[in-house]
C-alpha cells in the first residue's frame, strides 16, 4: 500500500494483462524492495562464478517466495568460464603435444600455437557468455509482475 508512494504516475497507465490490476512493479524493483526486507537469504550466486549453487532458503514465507519470483537470472562469470575452458584447452594440448611429439623444435612451434589457440577461443567464449548475460538482464529488466495475480509479463512498449 504505501510501496504505491514509488510508483511515478507515468507507470499507472499500465496494467496486467491477465486481471487488468495497475498494482503492477518492474521485476528489478520488485526484487529490490524485497530483497532488503529479506536480509539474510541468499539468493543467486552472483558475480563469483558459483554456477547452480542452490542455496537453501529455510522459511517459505510469501516475502521470500515473491523474492525467488522476481529475484534477476543467474549469470555465470564470463572471465571465470572463460579461464576454465582455456584451462581445458591448454591441458588437453599440451597432453596431446607431448605423448605424439618428440621433436623439440615442432613441440615448440605447436605449444606457441596452441596458446595463441586457446586464448583465442577463451575470448571467443568470453563475449559469448558475457552477451547472453546481457541479453538475459536486457529481458529482466523489461519484465512486470502483478502483484495482485503473480503473473509476470512484458509490457507492451
Ligand atoms: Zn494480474
Amino acid at each position: 500500500m504505501e510501496n504505491n508512494d514509488n510508483i511515478a504516475p507515468s507507470q499507472n497507465i499500465h496494467f496486467c494483462p491477465s486481471c487488468k490490476s495497475e498494482n503492477i512493479q518492474k521485476l528489478s524493483l520488485a526484487y529490490m524492495s524485497g530483497a532488503s526486507k529479506t536480509k539474510g537469504v541468499g539468493i543467486g550466486a552472483g558475480m563469483g562464478g558459483g554456477v547452480g549453487l542452490g542455496v537453501g532458503v529455510g522459511m517459505a514465507s510469501n516475502q521470500t517466495l515473491l523474492s525467488s519470483m522476481v529475484a534477476p537470472p543467474k549469470i555465470s562469470s564470463p572471465f571465470a568460464m572463460a579461464l576454465l575452458i582455456w584451462a581445458l584447452i591448454m591441458m588437453a594440448g599440451v597432453f596431446a603435444i607431448l605423448i605424439e611429439i618428440s621433436n623439440d623444435t615442432l613441440t615448440f612451434v605447436l605449444m606457441t600455437v596452441l596458446l595463441f589457440a586457446s586464448l583465442w577461443c577463451a575470448s571467443k567464449f568470453y563475449h559469448w557468455i558475457d552477451s547472453g548475460n546481457k541479453a538475459k538482464t536486457k529481458e529482466y529488466n523489461k519484465k512486470y509482475i502483478c502483484f495482485r495475480c503473480s503473473n509476470i509479463f512484458e509490457l507492451a512498449q
